[in-house]
């Protein structure tokens, strides 16, 4: 196992600061976040040490996701919401706090739930066929 000193995540996979498990397996720990967004809200975490997304292989982040389904059905089925949004944060200034790449499973109920994503469109500011090839060079 692949663990970093001083990272809050890989010390409650190690057992050694408790957490309310929701899923565990080989490669994946899944667990209640201690800050409740809304009744439910999970993270999915791998078990190895990896920062965020930037320094994640296809082969780690293939097993991490491969669970979501699974622990999101699950969570419909306990708690009956009425949809669910998956999100990730990247670097502090995504509001990344904790750097043990981590995946929040924020099961929905209504509009005053507590989650309201801000997402406000820019649609004639960007020029999307040169943005695609910028990207398309640098994979
Ligand atoms: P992020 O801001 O995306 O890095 O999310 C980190 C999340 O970890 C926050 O939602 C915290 O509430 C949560 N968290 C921090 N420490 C613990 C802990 N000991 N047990 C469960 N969740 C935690
Ligand atoms: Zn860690």
């Amino acid at each position: 196992m692949e663990t970093h000193e001083d990272c809050i995540f890989c010390k409650i996979v190690a057992g050694d600061i408790p957490s309310a498990k929701v899923y565990e397996d080989e490669d994946v720990y899944a667990f209640l976040d201690i800050s409740q967004v809304t009744k439910g809200h999970t993270l999915v975490i791998p078990k190895n040490h990896t920062k965020n997304i930037y320094e994640t292989d296809d082969a780690l982040a293939a097993k991490l996701f491969a669970r979501v389904p699974k622990i999101a059905n699950a969570l419909k089925e306990s708690f009956q919401p009425t949809g669910i949004n998956i999100l990730n944060n990247n670097e502090e200034a995504a509001g990344q706090s904790v750097f043990h790449l981590h995946i929040h499973l924020i099961p929905r109920y209504d509009e005053t739930d507590g989650f309201k994503p801000n997402w406000i469109t820019h649609e004639d500011k960007y020029d999307l066929a040169d943005m695609s090839s910028t990207i398309s060079t640098n994979l």
